[in-house]
């Protein structure tokens, strides 16, 4: 459970799921449903204010730099410097997980070509389109090779050949072995991406499993966006 200071109510209460090594889990849910807050937990962001966050069996809140070398974050709020390029973004953020050298640099070129930000590696991160920008947010988060990503919206706001290359690499990153964790409120692209969803609602899980078993618990559900909105109501979240 977190309570903010001075809230009234948790933003994120009875949370309780799991996630299995090498599959692409949903986190989804409307606006303000806790999602980020959830997620800020898992990281060792912010702390909960009771609860507790097993990674790789490690409890999160006892051993924060223990598991902070196991998971790579793609925050919601771009983590990058927009004064310099994605090449010295990816740079800075390579020595601090301890990579120099040879090794940096053809990790940083390489994770920039899977991307497809080869050809504009040296341009500033400020003269980017969205699309690139969170391309390049992902490229960091996956430097230091981490069992576990994270990704916090990666596709929101973007163009669909932006968004189809995230997709693709995602799939292609759980292909290879890595555990995905993403949050979207994109239910198409969540049910034609993740393993397994859990959907959220004001705080608190209010479903889990595959998309196709989910759907087919109602009738007349054709879709994860139609089952969604049979569970969470159409009133506005604004
Ligand atoms: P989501 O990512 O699903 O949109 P958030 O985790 O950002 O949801 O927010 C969950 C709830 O917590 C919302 O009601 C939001 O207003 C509140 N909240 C988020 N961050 C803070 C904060 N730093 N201080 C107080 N309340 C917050
Ligand atoms: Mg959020």
């Amino acid at each position: 459970m977190k309570v903010y200071r001075g809230a009234g109510v948790p933003a994120v209460d009875g949370l309780d799921f799991s996630v299995a090594a090498g599959e692409i889990f949903g986190l989804l849910g409307p606006n303000g449903a806790g999602k980020t807050t959830a997620i800020s937990i898992v990281c060792t962001l912010l702390r909960q204010t009771s609860g507790r966050v097993l990674l790789c069996s490690h409890d999160t809140a006892l051993y924060p730099s223990r598991v902070r070398g196991l998971f790579g974050l793609a925050p919601q709020d771009l983590a990058l410097y927009p004064s310099l390029s994605a090449r010295e973004n990816l740079s800075y953020f390579g020595r601090l997980y301890g990579l120099t050298g040879r090794p940096l640099s053809s990790r940083v070129g390489e994770c920039l070509a899977l991307v497809g930000l080869a050809d504009h590696a040296d341009t500033r991160v400020d003269a980017y389109s969205g699309g690139m920008k969170r391309r390049a947010n992902l490229a960091a988060a996956i430097l230091h090779t981490p069992r576990l990503l994270i990704l916090d919206e990666p596709t929101v706001g973007i163009d669909a050949q932006s968004r189809n290359m995230i997709l693709e690499n995602l799939k292609g990153l759980r292909d290879a072995g890595m555990t995905i964790v993403y949050t979207t409120h994109h239910l198409v692209e969540a049910e034609q991406l993740c393993d397994r969803v859990a959907i959220m609602d004001r705080g608190s899980i209010i479903a889990t499993g595959t998309p196709e078993a989910l759907v087919r618990q109602v009738d007349g559900c054709a879709n994860l966006e139609d089952y969604f909105l049979h569970l969470t109501g159409t009133e506005l979240r604004d």
